[in-house]
This record gives C-alpha cells, structure tokens and sequence, in this order.
C-alpha cells in the first residue's frame, strides 16, 4: 500500500529488537508472496487468495496489517491487469489466463510491520505484460541497490526513474513508497521519480518500503468508486512491486525475501 506522505528530513532508525520483529513479519510476507505465485492459476477468484494469506499470517501469530486499515476491507490488495494498487479480492473476479495480478500484503508481528508487492502471471502472458513485470522488478531492485548508509533518499528515487530509459512505460507518480515499521506509512515518502532534492541521509537502522508501479501507457491513474481501486485511466496494465529492507552496515538487507532454509 502507498499512501502520500508530506515528507520529512530526517529517517527513523530502529533498534535491535525491532529488525528481530521485523525479519520475522518479512519472512511471513515472504511465504504470502509464495502462496500467491502458487494459488494465482487460471479459474481461482481473488477471495481465494486473500482468505488463504489472512489464514497463513494469522496462523504465524500475526495480523493482517492492511485488514481495517482506514477502513480497507480485507488482508490483501488484489490489483488485476488495468488496476494498479488498491484493489479488492472478490469472488467474481475469476483469474483467467493471459492476466496479470498485483498482490500488495502486509504482515504486523508483535507490533512490528513489513510490507511487500509482487506482479505474477496467470499462465502465459503477452510480451508487453512480460516487459512491464520486467521493468518494474528492475526498478525494485535498482532502488534497494542505493539503500546504502551515506547516500540520499532521492538516490532511491532517481534509480526508479532511470531504470524506465530503456523501457518508456508510465511511471505512477502519485504513489509511492515510505519509512515503515511501527506504522505501515512512517514518515518520510519515498517519489518514484527524480524529484531535484536531495531528501534525507541514508542511515544504518532505517527501514524502508520501496514500491515502484508501472503502465503499459499513460502515467495517469484514477480512482474507482470504491474508494479504493486505483486503474490506469486508459485500460492498459500496470506492475508493482515492493520490498521491505533495512539499511546495514553491509548495505541493504530485504526483509521480504524469503530465507533459503
Ligand atoms: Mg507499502
């Protein structure tokens, strides 16, 4: 989930104790995102998929942290082909083949947040779908590479901007990524463009949630009715991915990975 943040100078760092919290909710995440590349075949409705996340997060002693959050109804977002973040799992909404879907979950361990997107394809997709999938995981991955003590959060941001040189897609401007932790959105937003500013050090102990959407054509979105959905206002698809990471010593660290056993 991204929701606009004013913005602050300065990151929050977390102690010790906290990143313990947080690796475990991350690797819940983590097993939520591989229930989803599993259950998102052809002919399973979207429901499906958010009962089947709720249960695996409550079944580790944690919450649904999207689930009641401003009012959002359910423990996933479930974002198919045109819609872009935010939307509602329902019954109807049959997965068929050819789609692509966006699941956005977060899990709340102990009091303590972590927070992650994927894109997955249902059976096999179109050529476009593939370079926007391709695209967006890119710009993920460019942008934790700059999660570095020493750097600015804008080096976090231009990173996703430049990885679209080689692509031309919409890049979504109105959501974005954030701090995270104790909240879902901590302060400060984290642009998915190059804004000119510097913004806030990079430091050891920050924990961030980087989240970058794409489209298939215009950058424009909108909201549907619901309150919620966001889709891309000329029907083309759209891409998100997420990852919780903490800034180590060592460089970045993905909390949302899962963990080779
Ligand atoms: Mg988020």
């Amino acid at each position: 989930m991204g929701i606009h943040l004013t913005g602050a100078n300065k990151i929050g760092k977390k102690s010790r104790h906290d990143l313990k919290l947080m690796r475990k909710a991350g690797q819940i995440v983590a097993r939520v995102h591989l229930l989803v590349r599993e259950m998102a075949k052809e002919g399973v409705n979207t429901l499906a998929i958010d009962e089947a996340a709720e249960a695996l997060i409550r079944g580790e002693g944690a919450l649904p942290t999207f689930k009641g959050y401003h009012g959002f109804p359910f423990t996933i977002c479930s974002s198919v082909n045109e819609e872009v973040v935010h939307g509602f799992p329902t019954k109807e909404r049959i997965l068929q083949e050819g789609d692509i879907i966006s699941v956005d979950v977060g899990a709340t361990y102990q009091g303590l947040i972590a927070d992650a997107a994927l894109t997955v394809a249902v059976g096999e997709v179109d050529e476009k779908k593939k370079r926007i999938m391709q695209c967006t995981e890119e710009a993920l991955m460019n942008a934790i590479a700059k999660a570095v003590a020493g750097n600015h959060l804008q080096d976090i941001s231009a990173a996703v901007e430049r990885t679209n040189d080689a692509y031309g897609f919409g890049l979504v401007r109105e959501y974005g990524g954030h701090s995270v932790g104790h909240k879902l959105h901590e302060e400060p937003f984290i642009h998915n463009y190059d804004t000119g500013q510097p913004g806030p050090l990079l430091e050891v102990g920050n924990c961030l949630a980087i989240e970058p959407m794409f489209t298939g054509g215009l950058a424009k979105v909108k909201t549907l009715e619901d309150g919620w959905t966001v889709v891309t206002v000329d029907g083309e698809p759209a891409a998100h991915y997420e990852h919780t990471i903490t800034i180590t010593e060592n460089g970045p660290e993905i909390l949302t990975r899962l963990n080779e056993i």
